[in-house]
């Protein structure tokens, strides 16, 4: 991509202005202020106000350079032009008939040459006025760029144009976390370059330190103050190698409880961190509506983590020799017992192959027990890989990972074959709980959920999405736990039926999740306040007694508190209980999903 010509002199000020510690000043109250034109962040700024600075004066004209306005020179040249013209061949054709030789000419008639070619050549420049402006104003633009070169490199700390726009060159107050000299020189050294900021928490040997040294000199070498994100009340040393490379804080997002959620005779009370507004209330109401019903009853159909290296063969005939030995069902015990090797937690369940010309997509399925599983299964998949080297020496394994898996992007795989926990929740949902907690009817319910969920997703082409907003629900308890929020495209797919049931009096809601990935061990599920909200669950870590089951449960609350918490408000709210005018209801109709 090309610069444009106001980006290129930016370029270099940034370049050349790189701030050295040394002239760093520092405000009396601890804080670095940087000046002006200094930081990355307020380098870039000029431009924009360089920018606008320049679109306020007008474009230079050809046309200026006029005594007389444009249209009365025109009107003179085109005169004068067609007259000359005219008289010159008048001139010419008596000449040709008096057989006087053409060029002996008069003074009157040189005079009418010389008007002619003057009137000419205006001509043809108003005609071309925008092409002969073009290089006019081309011209002056790269004036322009040559004076904010020269300035930005020899006195960017002078610019004119500053004095109209100062907000843009105030630096912010920064507000340091340091305290010692030796800290300080630390901060130094990063701002510098001569210490790398993602080695501060082998060299210290102190995480939270590490975290503040580095929030400084962030800070220092961007200008930009970090005031508002907190860095104490934070146990850094829990993320280190696990969680979040190079910390420089955290950010706090508000926990709200659903609930009590009425699944296979237990409450749940569900912990979601969000910072959508009526998400808790609407997914409350629902839990509400379920709860009064009786509650929900949940089946788990399949438990098995994905993951899909690619290998490359030299012929397609090699590629499928591999698949049909994997798939082969004498070897399945051989392949497992190495698999399995990889934890005492995974269990390989099956490998599904698919091929596209000489490439080989294996997709390994395996029970994970409370983890999600992604580490556990790529170990198993290696130890595989290096087994299958022996009778297939010639195959060249592309990647871990061939996306066949498929791993937090939006896949079919995912939906019709499953990945994580695929589970189908059911309840009855009685008429008068419909008329008083829902403020709607079944049969507007069934017609909405028709319409809107099935078709209307039909309609968008949705893969996975026959929902009203799954991912909403998914993704407030993924972040409560500790899951890995990415993976909730694959956990939002959600497919969500209503059917008037009891002579069309009571609503039956399932919801078919095929692919939720969740975990109770491993990754963020082990930090404080994650582990907390896992504990509300009652699902907290490993279960001793039968090793899966609190992932699996965890799975089960997902599922259906994203369509009994979700699905029935955001359905209701849509198909007639427009009369509950409370502010709740208000509300919840205002958010646009
Ligand atoms: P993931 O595979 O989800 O990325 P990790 O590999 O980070 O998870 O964490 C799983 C670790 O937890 C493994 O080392 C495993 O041995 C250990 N673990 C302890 N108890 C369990 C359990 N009940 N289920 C699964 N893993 C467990």
């Amino acid at each position: 991509m090309s610069l444009s010509p106001l980006e290129i002199p930016l370029d270099i000020q940034r370049r050349s202005s790189k701030p050295s510690p040394s002239t760093i000043p520092r405000g009396s109250d601890g804080s670095h202020h940087l000046p002006h034109g200094h930081g990355r962040g307020h380098q870039k700024k000029p431009s924009s106000a360089a920018v606008d600075h320049r679109s306020t004066l007008p474009a230079p004209k050809a046309s200026d350079a006029l005594p007389l306005p444009l249209y009365l020179t025109n009107a003179i040249f085109f005169t004068l032009f067609f007259s000359v013209a005219y008289y010159l061949l008048h001139r010419w054709r008596d000449k040709i008939r008096n057989s006087t030789p053409l060029h002996v000419v008069t003074l009157s008639e040189i005079a009418a040459i010389v008007s002619l070619i003057a009137s000419f050549i205006y001509l043809l420049g108003f005609f071309g006025i925008d092409f002969v402006q073009s290089f006019i104003a081309r011209a002056s633009h790269d004036a322009w760029d040559l004076d904010d070169a020269s300035d930005s490199q020899c006195h960017h700390h002078e610019f004119d144009i500053g004095q109209q726009i100062p907000e843009l060159f105030e630096p912010e107050p920064l507000i340091s976390s340091i305290s010692s000299e030796e800290d300080e020189e630390i901060v130094n050294s990063v701002v510098a370059g001569m210490v790398p900021s993602y080695s501060l928490e082998a060299k210290i040997g102190d995480c939270k330190r590490a975290a503040a040294i580095r929030r400084d000199a962030l800070q220092r070498i961007t200008g930009r103050s970090l005031q508002g994100l907190p860095l104490g009340g934070f146990d850094y040393e829990s993320i280190l190698g696990q969680c979040c490379e190079m910390p420089v804080g955290y950010v706090q997002i508000p926990v709200g409880i659903a609930g009590p959620l009425l699944l296979d005779g237990f409450e749940y009370s569900v912990p979601m961190a969000t910072t959508e507004g009526c998400l808790v209330a609407s997914t409350n109401r629902g839990c509400k509506a379920i709860f009064a019903s009786g509650g929900a009853t949940s089946t788990l159909l399949r438990d098995g983590m994905t993951r899909a290296p690619v290998v490359r063969f030299a012929t397609a005939k090699r590629a499928a020799d591999l698949k049909f030995f994997l798939e082969d069902p004498v070897n399945f015990e051989t392949l497992a017992l190495i698999f399995n090797r990889s934890s005492r937690f995974a269990r390989l369940q099956s490998i599904h192959c698919s091929l596209a010309g000489k490439n080989l997509y294996m997709r390994f399925s395996c029970s994970t027990g409370d983890a999600m599983g992604m580490n556990m299964v790529s170990k198993g998949v290696q130890n595989v890989l290096d087994f299958l080297q022996n009778d297939f020496p010639d195959m060249d394994v592309i990647g871990i990972s061939g996306n066949y898996c498929s791993d937090k992007k939006p896949a079919a795989v995912n939906w019709i074959e499953g990945r994580g926990k695929s589970v189908v929740c059911e309840a009855i949902v009685k008429e008068e709980v419909v008329k008083k907690v829902l403020k709607t009817n079944v049969a507007a319910l069934v017609e909405l959920n028709m319409l809107k969920n099935l078709a209307g997703s039909a309609v968008a082409g949705a893969l996975g999405g026959y929902n009203a907003h799954a991912s909403n629900i998914v993704s407030a308890i993924f972040i409560a736990t500790g899951q890995d929020p990415a993976q909730n495209i694959e956990s939002s797919h959600c497919l969500t039926m209503m059917e008037a049931v009891n002579d069309g009096r009571d609503l039956h809601i399932s919801v078919t999740m095929p692919s939720i990935e969740v975990g109770t061990v491993g990754g963020g599920t082990q930090l404080a306040a994650q582990s907390a909200c896992l504990n509300l669950l009652g699902v907290k870590g490993a279960s001793k007694e039968s090793p899966g089951s609190n992932a699996r449960l965890l799975a089960t609350i997902v599922a259906w508190i994203s369509s009994g918490g979700g699905t029935l408000p955001d359905v209701c709210h849509r198909c007639g209980s427009a009369s509950d005018e409370s502010h709740e209801i208000q509300q919840i109709k205002q958010r646009c999903i």
